[in-house]
């Protein structure tokens, strides 16, 4: 007798296998990143093939077997439609959704990051925004925190004064640097003031003040350089 698990979930991904099946990645509030096939998933009758969408909000209910987990049923509990209606959210929340899938590693419970998780697609989906950037970078660095990532902001990583001017970011460090600590030879990432404004209220206030702050072009290029490079150091 198999034991029937029940959780609720966001879709984050879904591969093909076989001529019928497709391995979904949901992250769920219980047990955080899991792997569950979709059994006989893409053929026109199953029951479950419109309660899979990648990033519905869904009741799910699977099997552990000796091969791994089994989707036994599905119901979705919010579509975050007005999401997909708009361009810039969709991609918003596709990156978001790809960020979780590739840093979740662990079959662990998170209450934190799965309440950051819901929070951010649902005020995404309620709130009116010109551009939704603000919102993703909120969110990554927000994430990566929880997951034990916390940049160091307040000093430099090396001599632990605090800076004023000539900031670098230094991914590898997870922090910040003076002109004079920082490392040789290596690609400088200079921030301004600003910038380091903008990722401390990403970390000491909430998603309607993060949404607000106006960017300039550099500032969001800069902070999408940033957020790369430091992802791609944990990874
Ligand atoms: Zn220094």
């Amino acid at each position: 007798m198999f034991v029937n698990y029940k959780t609720s979930g966001i879709f984050l991904k879904k591969i093909d296998k076989g001529e019928a099946n497709q391995l979904f990645t949901i992250y769920t509030k219980d047990f955080g990143r899991l792997e569950v096939m979709g059994k006989g998933i893409r053929k026109m009758a199953s029951k479950l093939r419109s309660q899979t969408r990648i990033l519905s909000f869904s009741d799910i209910e699977f099997i552990q077997g000796k091969a791994g987990k089994t989707l036994t049923d599905s119901r979705i509990k919010e579509k975050f439609e007005k999401i997909s209606l708009d361009l810039d959210k969709t991609e918003t929340a596709e990156k978001i959704v790809g960020l979780v899938a590739l840093t979740v590693r662990g079959q662990e419970r998170d209450e934190k990051s799965w309440q950051l998780l819901l929070e951010t697609l649902y005020f995404l989906k309620k709130t009116e925004l010109r551009e939704s950037h603000a919102v993703y970078q909120y969110f990554f660095w927000n994430f990566m925190a929880g997951l034990g990532y916390r940049p160091q902001l307040d000093v430099c990583c090396f001599c632990l004064r605090k800076l004023a001017n000539e900031i670098y970011f230094e991914p590898a460090e997870g922090g910040i640097s003076c002109k004079s600590c920082r490392p040789k030879g290596e690609r400088d990432c200079p921030i301004d003031a600003g910038i380091l404004r903008i990722l401390r209220v990403f970390e000491k206030s909430d998603l309607e003040a993060a949404a607000r702050i106006k960017f300039s072009l550099n500032q969001k290029n800069k902070l999408e350089t940033i957020s790369t490079s430091f992802l791609s150091t944990i990874l």
